[in-house]
Order: structure tokens, then C-alpha cells, then sequence
């Protein structure tokens, strides 16, 4: 369509959000560019931990290994089981975890038996002992039991050469404690990514340096160091580089010949883009976005002579907003783990939102349950860009859609728990 009239405002402002690039759009066309790393390295079990596997495990036994007992009481053949009034048992022995009883049951007989022991040949059924009378040798059994019950299976938790765990996961505690189970000593893991990471900024100190006028401490380093740490990339700090063209395009270089991914954080915004830009217009690929989420709409992605690139907006909260949001997400598919989005909540607001419709919104919120034990959320007051101290206040994001206007005391709205993001 022709405009005959120059553009109202209103066309304008339209103009302005159809340059802007949704959360998830801007997600997809990061996927659709990275290539999982390929390296991998073999490590034991416990030097594992927080790492990506990077080949199917299958298991080489069953587990369980033997049919075994799943509660303290007594085996019996689920045959001789009453189908009313009750039935004696004489007790002929005992089987202990790790001590099998070494005979046979026959009808009419019972082992006295311990969570965990081997059910003895002959008996398929485990009778609770609270569900059951002894006196001496002798056992009373009433009827009501199954034939069967409180007896675990051969593989009835992991079936032998079966996938247990798939290329991609994540080991924590249970991935741990899973592959011991299988007597697995050793793993083959992802290589570590390595990230460099430096802040821009003429006004940025290192902390042991005094602060002149119109300086400030570099806080992002710290945010980055934290979020990357918790990812367990090697993170390669490169401080602080000077809004110095020569600095920076050194600066550049640098991290492409070290690393995988390079994340700065400042100079992206409008009032610095076109000097980043043109440093980077000599080294590589690079696309600056602007993205429909606040806080941090600028974004710089592309490709370096051989890192993949991530300019995050200079905002402290920008910053983390933006890491976990975009980054964070686009690393782990880097690391070749599989990616899951975090787990968003339905909680009742407990005071107005101000929302101006435009971007998806990332307020920073303090989840909790009220006295009847619903989800709650407020807000953490100030929501600046420059506010960092709602990050550590806050334990959620309060995520609002891009065309949520304000939002009400007592309506519902979704939030993103940092527990698990983190
Ligand atoms: P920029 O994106 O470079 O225009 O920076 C936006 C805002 O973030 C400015 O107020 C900067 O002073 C601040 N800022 C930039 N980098 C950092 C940093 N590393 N630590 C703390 N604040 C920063
Ligand atoms: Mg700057």
C-alpha cells in the first residue's frame, strides 16, 4: 500500500514494531545458525558432573538385577495365599540384602525376608510384617493380599541394553547416581565450550581501581561470570576494553582465535552501534537487532572470523535479562544439550503492574504462596535497566505478552521461577 499522506504517528509507531524482533524469532534464527560443538572427551563419573553427554549410554545390565524384595516381611508362593479367613506358614529361614536364603520355598512355607534380598526360588509374593502374625516358626497370613505384591522385577527400572541416558543430557545428582547403579565408571562428555567474555566502556573501573568522576564499577563481568559459571563453560575473562576502535578490534581478534562464543555487554545501543558496527563490519558476519523484549532491546548476533558473537546491551539488567532469555538458550544447543524452555507459572499479582504495550515484558518479581497457598507474585518496585539490585531481590521474572497493557491487582499473570534458570 502507497501512503498519498506522510505516515501519522500511529503508523509510525507500527513501522517501529514491525522492525522488532519477537524473543522467540530471534531464538530460531540463532538455532537455525549454530552448529552444536562436535569434541568430546572421556572423564570418570564424578568429574561428569554438570556436563552434557555426548553419546547414548545403554545399559549393560538389568536393574534390577534379580527379582528382590521391596519391603521387610515375608516371601511366600503367591499361591498359597487364602482367598478368605486365613492360612499358617511355617518360617524356614531368613534372606538377608546381600545374603540369600539358600533353598527352596514349598508350599506351605515362608522366608522371613529384608527390603532389598533376593525373593528365594519357589516364592513370587512378599507379605508386609506388619501385615503379619509370627509366633515361633509359625506365620498367620490373612486373606485381602495379591499374588505378587511388594516384589520388585527383573528390569523393571532399566531394561539391559537400553537407552538410560540419550546424547544431550545433563548430569546431575540422579544421572550420577543412575550410572553407578550400572556399575559405569567412566563417560563420554561434550568439550567444555569456551566463552569469552569483556565489557566496553569508558566509564567502566575494574574493582582495586579508585572511581573518578563519572565512572563506575564493571558489574556486568561479575553477572556474566556467575550466569557462564553455572553453565560450566571454561569462561575466558577479558576485562574491560576501552571504546578505543584499536582496543576493540584487537579485543575481537583476540577472543576469535580463543574461543567458541565471544559476549560483550555496552556498546550496542544507538548511540555507539555504528562504531561496534563498523569494527565489526571488517571481522565478520554480524546482524544488530533490535528485539521486542525490556528490558535489552538491542542485540548484536553474528559470526566472527571463527566465534560465535553475542553483543548484549550495556544496562546491568539488560544484561541478564538478555543472557537468560536469548544467550543462555542458544549455549546449552551450542554445548549439544537438549533444550527445554524453563517452566513458566500461572500466579495472581498482588498489586498493579505498569505495562506500556510494545515489548515482552521481564519484570523482575518475588514469587510466594499466600495463606491459602496460591502462587503470589509482586514486584520488586523499580524496574529500571539500570536497577540490578530487582535481580537479587527477585526470585521470578514476571513475564507479560508484548501487547499486555497494565496489569491489575488480583489478575493473573505468568512468571518464569529463577529457581532451575540459574
Ligand atoms: P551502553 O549499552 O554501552 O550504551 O551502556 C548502557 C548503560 O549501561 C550505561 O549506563 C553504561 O554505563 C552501563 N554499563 C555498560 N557497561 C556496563 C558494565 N560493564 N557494568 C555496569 N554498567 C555498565
Ligand atoms: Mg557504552
Amino acid at each position: 500500500m502507497k501512503h498519498s499522506t506522510p505516515p501519522s504517528e500511529t503508523d509510525c509507531a507500527n513501522l517501529e514494531q514491525s522492525d522488532l524482533l519477537s524473543v522467540d524469532t530471534a531464538l530460531q534464527r540463532i538455532r537455525d545458525a549454530l552448529t552444536p560443538i562436535q569434541g568430546f572427551e572421556r572423564c570418570s563419573l564424578r568429574d561428569a558432573f554438570n556436563r552434557v553427554i555426548a553419546e547414548d549410554v545403554t545399559s549393560p545390565l538389568n536393574v534390577p538385577a534379580y527379582v528382590n524384595s521391596a519391603m521387610d516381611g515375608y516371601a511366600i508362593s503367591g499361591s498359597d495365599l487364602p482367598a478368605e479367613g486365613t492360612i499358617q506358614l511355617q518360617v524356614i529361614g531368613t534372606a538377608y540384602a546381600g545374603a540369600p536364603f539358600d533353598g527352596k520355598i514349598q508350599s506351605g512355607q515362608a522366608v522371613r525376608i529384608m527390603t532389598g534380598a533376593m525373593v528365594p526360588e519357589g516364592a513370587d509374593t512378599v507379605i508386609m510384617q506388619e501385615q503379619a502374625e509370627r509366633e515361633g516358626d509359625n506365620l498367620t497370613i490373612h486373606s485381602g493380599h495379591k499374588p505378587g505384591e511388594n516384589v520388585r522385577q527383573i528390569g523393571e527400572d532399566i531394561a539391559k541394553d537400553g537407552v538410560v541416558l540419550a546424547a544431550g543430557k545433563k548430569i546431575r545428582g540422579a544421572e550420577l547416581g543412575l550410572l553407578a547403579s550400572l556399575g559405569i565408571a567412566e563417560v563420554t562428555i561434550k568439550r567444555r565450550l569456551r566463552v569469552a567474555t569483556f565489557s566496553t566502556g569508558d566509564e567502566l573501573c575494574s574493582i582495586g581501581e579508585t572511581l573518578g568522576p563519572g565512572q563506575i564499577y564493571d558489574s556486568n563481568r561479575y553477572s556474566l561470570y556467575g550466569m557462564l559459571r553455572a553453565l560450566n563453560v571454561e569462561h575466558i575473562d577479558m576485562g574491560v576494553i576501552h571504546d578505543d576502535p584499536e582496543a576493540i578490534r584487537n579485543a575481537f581478534t583476540t577472543a576469535s582465535e580463543i574461543a567458541d562464543v565471544l559476549i560483550t555487554s555496552g556498546g550496542v545501543s544507538v548511540g555507539d552501534a555504528d562504531y561496534v558496527k563498523q569494527t565489526l563490519d571488517q571481522l565478520g558476519q554480524v546482524n544488530f537487532w533490535k528485539i521486542k523484549m525490556k528490558p535489552g532491546k538491542p542485540l548484536a548476533f553474528g559470526q566472527l572470523d571463527r566465534a560465535v558473537f553475542f553483543g548484549l546491551p550495556g544496562n546491568p539488567v539488560s544484561v541478564m535479562a538478555t543472557f537468560y532469555q536469548i544467550v543462555q538458550p542458544s549455549l546449552r544447543h551450542l554445548m549439544g544439550q537438549d533444550t527445554t524452555r524453563p517452566i513458566r507459572l500461572k500466579a495472581r499479582s498482588a498489586e498493579r503492574l505498569k505495562m506500556r504495550p510494545g515489548r515482552q515484558d521481564f519484570q523482575r518479581g518475588i514469587l510466594d504462596r499466600d495463606e491459602k497457598g496460591e502462587l503470589i507474585v509482586r514486584s520488586t518496585g523499580n524496574q529500571g535497566s539500570h536497577i540490578l539490585s530487582s535481580m537479587s531481590q527477585a526470585n521470578c521474572f514476571i513475564v507479560l505478552p508484548a501487547d499486555s497493557g497494565p496489569v491489575e491487582a488480583g489478575e493473573m499473570v505468568e512468571v518464569e521461577p529463577f529457581e532451575g534458570l540459574f
